[in-house]
């Protein structure tokens, strides 16, 4: 088992306590890594040496800042079969996607690379006499708090926003799925990022995550996460007036209209649910299918899940996982029993494969509900696993006031041949990101973020950078 440091102003530390954790690997439950167990002097050294990086990183001329991020995102593709081993062995995604993934947030960091380099302010003429504009500035310091659902891409897209514009940074990951956060700090250590510029903690989110989010040094806090975890955020970080960037959970709803393309829709919603073991926050969390297509909708769904291979992420052949951990496990199989305890029916998987040696891994198989109603569990709450929630409805039902009747606002999609009917219901969702006829469909140049529970601001694109800047007023007087 390999035991690890952190990452602060450029040294390998270990937690001032000298207490450490360990990680598992979800296909096996074998310990893998030990890690050191941060708390909160640890958080207190690593903002005082970002704060102590911010001068001359944020005063560091953009085309410098822009080339060390093309630095960091081309050794991080040299690394990729390495990069994706670590994150296949601590958080079972299978190799071939873990891949992909990690090629993204390279793509991800060389746009924000670019990108930054043609952000501007703006001049205002509000007098004949004075010039007014108003400067665009990096915010500051920035805790950036992580998820376990797509370990590395989740630090690397925070950071792309945070460091091109100028901001320093402390990173968080999830105690779960640390280790690839420590190989991500040995790339850092290779580039030219001066030291402080990035730190990065290891720790549970009670305590580190907490004391980050309430430190007084701290300027913005970016955190992709759960809701739950959103709003003690948003509480103690009110410690301070802090810019808040949240990217939260989602029960993203699904809607299959008569006319729709059945095996189009199905191709793409049943790769977006089972992708990553149904781990993402822009999954299809609620199908409504009207009763017209249903039973064929439900056909083709089936059919996607049977062809889904689950196994060990070494396997090439193997295209689905396990989940992330014992716990996370026990929480999907909770709803799944919930599902069935409140009347619908299981009409594919809904258990674990039983042989060996996948009966010792955090294993769920693709599950596919019918007879799904608005008001059951599996129909309110975010699962996070691979488990499709099929409703249906007709002509009589107000399907947009369904979808729209859930607390979360992540993302939505309609699925029709009628583009005018299609775009219509998408003004009225209540969402952060539609398509019509596609779902998730995102790239560095997209921004994404959700409303209501599902977050505050956005991440990617041009708007995911000036999220990590503020406009400040600059004016003079033309004398003479
Ligand atoms: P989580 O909320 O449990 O943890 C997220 C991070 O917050 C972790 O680093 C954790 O240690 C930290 N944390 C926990 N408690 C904290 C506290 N009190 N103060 C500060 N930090 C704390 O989320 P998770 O289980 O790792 O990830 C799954 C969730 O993330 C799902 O709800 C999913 O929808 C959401 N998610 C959202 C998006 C998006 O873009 N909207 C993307 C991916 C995941």
């Amino acid at each position: 088992m390999q035991s690890c440091k952190m990452w602060i102003g450029g040294r390998w530390v270990d937690a001032e306590s000298g207490m450490s954790f360990t990680v598992r690997n979800p296909s096996t439950g074998q310990e893998i890594a030990r890690l050191p167990l941060g708390g909160v002097p640890d958080v207190d050294h690593a903002v005082k040496a970002a704060r102590a990086a911010f001068p001359a990183w944020s005063r560091t001329p953009q085309a410098e800042r822009s080339r060390i991020l093309n630095q960091i995102a081309a050794l991080v593709r040299e690394n990729v079969d390495e990069l994706a081993r670590v994150e296949s062995l601590e958080h079972g995604t299978p190799l071939e996607p873990a891949r992909k993934v990690i090629m993204f947030a390279s793509n991800a960091m060389d746009f924000a690379a670019g990108a930054s380099r043609s952000l501007r302010g703006e001049v205002i003429r509000a007098f004949p006499n004075t010039v007014t504009y108003l400067e665009r500035e990096p915010v500051g310091v920035c805790a950036l708090i992580t998820p376990w659902n797509l370990p590395l891409f989740m630090i690397m897209a925070k950071l792309s926003m945070a460091l091109a514009t100028g901001n320093t940074c402390v990173v968080k990951p999830p105690s779960i799925n640390s280790l690839i956060a420590i190989r991500f700090a040995e790339i850092l250590a290779k580039s030219d990022l001066p030291a402080g510029v990035v730190n990065i903690l290891t720790g549970p989110g009670g305590s580190v995550g907490d004391a980050l989010a309430s430190h007084p040094m701290v300027d913005l806090v970016g955190m992709t996460g759960s809701s739950e975890t959103g709003k003690a955020i948003i509480a103690s970080s009110a410690k301070s007036i802090k810019r808040l960037v949240l990217e939260l959970g989602g029960k993203n709803p699904a809607i299959i209209l008569p006319d729709a393309d059945l095996d189009r829709a199905v191709e793409i919603l049943g790769h977006h649910q089972f992708f990553n073991s149904g781990m993402t926050c822009g999954s299809p969390g609620r199908y409504y299918v009207h009763e017209a297509v249903h039973d064929r909708f439900v056909q083709k769904l089936v059919d996607y899940a049977r062809k889904v291979v689950v196994g060990d992420p070494a396997d090439p052949a193997t295209t689905m996982g396990p989940v992330v951990s014992a716990e996370h496990r026990d929480s999907v199989e909770a709803y799944i029993r919930s599902g069935v305890e409140q009347g619908a029916r299981i009409v594919y998987g809904g258990d674990r494969p039983n042989k060996a040696p996948l009966d010792q891994g955090y294993f769920v198989m693709p599950t596919v509900f019918t007879g799904v109603t608005q008001q059951m569990r599996i129909a309110r709450e975010e699962i996070f696993g691979p488990v499709c929630c099929v409703m249906k409805f007709n002509d009589g039902d107000d399907v947009v006031a369904l979808a729209n009747d859930n607390v979360y606002g992540l993302c939505g999609s309609v699925w029709t041949a009628n583009l005018a009917k299609g775009l219509r219901m998408g003004y009225e969702l209540r969402v952060g990101s539609f398509w019509v006829n596609q779902h998730n469909h995102l790239a560095p140049e997209i921004p994404w973020g959700g409303i209501r529970d599902s977050g505050i601001g956005k991440e990617a694109s041009i708007e995911g950078l000036k999220e990590f800047t503020q406009l400040k007023l600059m004016s003079y007087e033309l004398l003479g």
